[in-house]
């Protein structure tokens, strides 16, 4: 049984012009895409650059409002349920009320690009990780440092980095912090857009072998967003292939790139 499955999801943007925002088109960023994860799996997501792979993500957790589609997500002990007598899903992530989706939003967690966009220079990395269990109902303090320090070391910093501000972090450093931050709250899913092109290749080898890792360790599903296909090759069980807003292909790795 699939962990999410993204049905005719479908993003219009309008084109507007001129001094009174008239409307002159439609940008159709994510035009209708279905695919599925599963439980442990990373799927990757690819194509070329605007094609419509953040479009698609951000549509999924509702970071951008999607117009069309449904996302049914079948995590954090839902199942399989019924559809309602009108023919809606109740699992439809698109039809969440703001409590829903809150709770949907700590089994699904994100990670971007820019590893500087994600953290707040006036707080300790420590303490914008252990925030999410606070925010989460974890009252005790000393047991919330317990975990991110534990976190921490888990994807290659240590304890002592608590206490510390992300400038003092490199990139690569930094992408960690937000692995470990993502993971914190025991997520069913994490979506990761682009999380290592921004660092240099010898950096992007390092955070790859620690995805690796936790994978293995976390059995950790991931939704893996990338233009480059040779981090896909690494990474991925599956890759979804995006064209023009569409999905032109979906298989197993060895499958996307055999030679034809
Ligand atoms: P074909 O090889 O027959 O054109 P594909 O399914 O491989 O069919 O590709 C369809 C379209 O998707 C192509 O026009 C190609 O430009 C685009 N495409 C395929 N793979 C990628 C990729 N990895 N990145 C970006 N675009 C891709
Ligand atoms: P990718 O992640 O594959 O590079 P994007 O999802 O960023 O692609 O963009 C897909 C398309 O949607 C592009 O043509 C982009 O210009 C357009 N787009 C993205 N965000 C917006 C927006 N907020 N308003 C209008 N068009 C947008």
């Amino acid at each position: 049984e699939p962990l999410l499955s993204v049905r005719d999801l479908e993003k219009h943007y309008p084109i507007e012009e001129g001094f009174l925002s008239r409307r002159v088109g439609t940008t159709r960023a994510v035009d209708g895409i279905s695919f599925e994860i599963y439980p442990g799996e990373t799927l990757g997501l690819v194509g070329e650059s605007g094609c419509g792979k953040s479009t698609a993500a951000r549509s999924i957790v509702r970071l951008d409002e999607p117009t069309g589609g449904e996302v049914i997500f079948n995590g954090d002990g839902r199942g399989r349920a019924e559809r309602n007598d009108d023919g809606t899903h109740p699992n439809d992530v698109t039809r969440f009320d703001r409590a829903e989706l809150k709770a949907f939003r700590r089994d699904v967690q994100m990670i971007f690009q820019d590893p500087a966009s994600s953290f707040d220079p006036r707080m300790t990395v420590g303490s914008a990780v252990a925030e999410l269990l606070s925010v989460h109902g974890m009252t005790d303090g000393r047991r919330r440092r317990g975990i991110v320090e534990n976190l921490l070391e888990r994807v290659g910093l240590s304890a002592t980095d608590y206490d510390r501000y992300p400038h003092e972090f490199s990139g690569g450093q930094k992408q960690r912090v937000a692995l470990a931050r993502a993971l914190v709250l025991n997520p069913d899913l994490v979506i990761a857009d682009e999380p290592v092109s921004a660092l240099d290749m010898s950096v992007q080898a390092e955070v790859l072998s620690l995805i690796e890792e936790l994978q293995a360790t976390f059995g950790l599903s991931l939704l893996f967003i990338s233009h480059d296909m040779s981090v896909i090759e690494r990474i991925c069980d599956r890759v979804a292939v995006m064209y023009l807003g569409e999905l032109v292909e979906v298989g197993p790795v060895e499958e996307i790139f055999a030679e034809p």
